[in-house]
């Protein structure tokens, strides 16, 4: 533990803030968005800049203490805070930078999606993110990244170009295919394991408009509906996105009155192509009859955001994930039971596909091992209340026992909650020794271990 001298020393260097137990702002910023996460740090280093950065880095390693890096807080298993150690948080970080000639975005380590989606649209640009937009740049893009553009552009990591990182001795380097090139391969997947990015740089993609929204039909429909998305997405042209869903309607606009807290199975649509040709892609999703058919032309922005409202931060979350490569008869018949017990009006299962452009970039160019998957499936438990917890953590245990059989045997790193090393090994195969050894070049005493942790090579499990 420190003593108070070098305590003071610290706080000496920060340009940000320095929160101990006891402060009276403490027990809000030891929060993070799942509220089933309940972890009490010692320290909450609110970083404003990569010096506050290096000197956390240093004093967290000098006085032997656990260290988690906070990004957006989104992490379902809690990784972004940690019991008795020091919390770095980069929400202070959040400076963007557009290159409109290079089609480029440089991203402070601390930035929300959101802040991205904002800055590259003011330019007609976009780059590949998840779906809602208060989810950290820094977490979601270190696992991998999926979400709507996923089909046409790839993962968020297909489009990381560079990265400037804190290392666990305090260096600062920038990672990139001409730099430190084994740590450019590490971080494209291998999570926070190998230091604390300070910045992104992203490719950015001529996009502003998009054709998106929900379609939903009854749930007696379910296996119908599963079998025909199946067959009909893999098939369609990569600026057809679609994840499939099982959702309680929200009870307000834009849905009509009549579906209000209705269970329903549906697809969440994103055509990102030229939108004249989007009705022409979507015909056979009309043809299938929805009892809703909610797609239209919106700003790529708003379609990030459009499912923020209904998860804000501060409910219990219980996640389980796989990949998923097919969806037999058996495994169909298994959603639609469990999608019926849905046990909250937040809680949903999302199969999101990750062919297209996904599967164009080679196994071996990235620690992201399934790149011959269709899908990564989740399934999340979600209510406000705490009361809750067992019921919604029981349903998501039961559905992924029932479903894991039919899975590619790994799952989605940034869904996972605190599953073991088997899982984690299951997710990299055979990656999992190269991240292992470079672990133990950029990380060998494990510093950086509140994550999907990498036991550096030939440390004891
Ligand atoms: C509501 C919701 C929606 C989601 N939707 C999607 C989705 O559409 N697509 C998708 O791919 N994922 C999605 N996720 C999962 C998301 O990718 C993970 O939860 C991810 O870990 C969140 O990143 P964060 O920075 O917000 O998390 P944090 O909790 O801050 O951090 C998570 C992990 O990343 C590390 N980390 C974060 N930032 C940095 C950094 N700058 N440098 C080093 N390490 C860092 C942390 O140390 C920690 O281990 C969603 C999660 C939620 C809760």
């Amino acid at each position: 533990m420190w003593n108070e001298a070098s305590l003071q020393a610290y706080r000496a260097q920060l340009r940000g803030t320095l929160l101990k137990r006891g402060d009276p702002e403490f027990d809000q910023a030891r929060k993070v968005y799942n509220a089933m996460i309940d972890k009490r740090p010692r320290l909450i280093a609110r970083c404003a800049d990569v010096a506050d950065v290096i000197a956390s880095v240093n004093f967290a390693r000098e006085n032997n203490l656990l260290l988690a890096v906070r990004g957006g807080g989104h992490n379902g298993g809690g990784l972004g805070v940690c019991d008795d150690g020091i919390v770095v948080d980069l929400a202070g970080m959040r400076g963007i930078r557009v290159d409109p000639k290079a089609h480029t975005v440089r991203v402070d380590g601390g930035c929300r999606w959101g802040d991205v989606d904002h800055a590259t649209h003011a330019f007609g640009m976009a780059t590949p993110a998840g779906i809602i937009s208060t989810t950290g740049v820094g977490g979601l893009t270190l696992g991998g990244g999926i979400g709507h553009l996923s089909r046409r552009f790839g993962l968020t990591i297909d489009n990381l170009l560079a990265v400037d990182v804190v290392l666990a001795d305090g260096r600062f380097v920038t990672a990139s295919a001409k730099e430190n090139d084994d740590l450019y391969w590490a971080v494209r997947g291998g999570g926070g394991n190998f230091g604390v990015v300070t910045s992104f740089e992203f490719r950015t993609h001529p996009l502003s408009t998009v054709v998106a929204g929900p379609t939903l039909w009854p749930l007696d429909r379910t296996e119908e509906v599963l079998k025909w998305y199946r067959e009909f997405l893999p098939k369609a042209p990569p600026e057809l996105n679609g994840f499939f869903a099982f959702l309680t309607v929200p009870p307000g606009p834009p849905f009509p009155e009549h579906l209000h807290l209705q269970k329903m199975c549906g697809v969440v649509w994103c055509y990102s192509g030229d939108p004249a040709q989007a009705e022409k892609a979507l015909e056979p999703v009309r043809a299938l009859s929805p009892a809703l058919y909610g797609v239209g032309p919106m700003p790529y922005p708003m379609l990030q955001s459009a499912f923020d409202a209904l998860y804000p931060p501060g409910h219990q979350w219980y996640w389980r994930a796989d990949f998923v490569n097919e969806l037999p008869d058996e495994a169909v018949a298994l959603h639609a039971k469990f999608g019926a017990r849905m046990p909250t009006m937040q809680s949903t299962m999302h199969l999101y596909p990750i062919d297209g452009a996904v599967h164009r970039v080679g196994r071996k160019d990235t620690p992201f091992s399934y790149r011959d998957a269709k899908w990564a499936a989740v399934i999340v438990g979600v209510d406000p209340d705490p009361a809750n917890r067992e019921q919604i953590t029981s349903w998501c245990k039961d559905y992924w026992d029932a479903l894991h059989p039919y899975s590619a045997g790994g799952a989605y790193v940034n869904f996972m909650m605190d599953e073991g090393q088997d899982r984690v090994q299951a997710t990299y195969r055979e990656h999992y020794q190269k991240l292992a050894a470079i672990k133990q070049k950029y990380d060998p005493g494990n510093l950086f271990r509140v994550n999907q942790n990498l036991k550096p090579a030939g440390a004891k499990a």
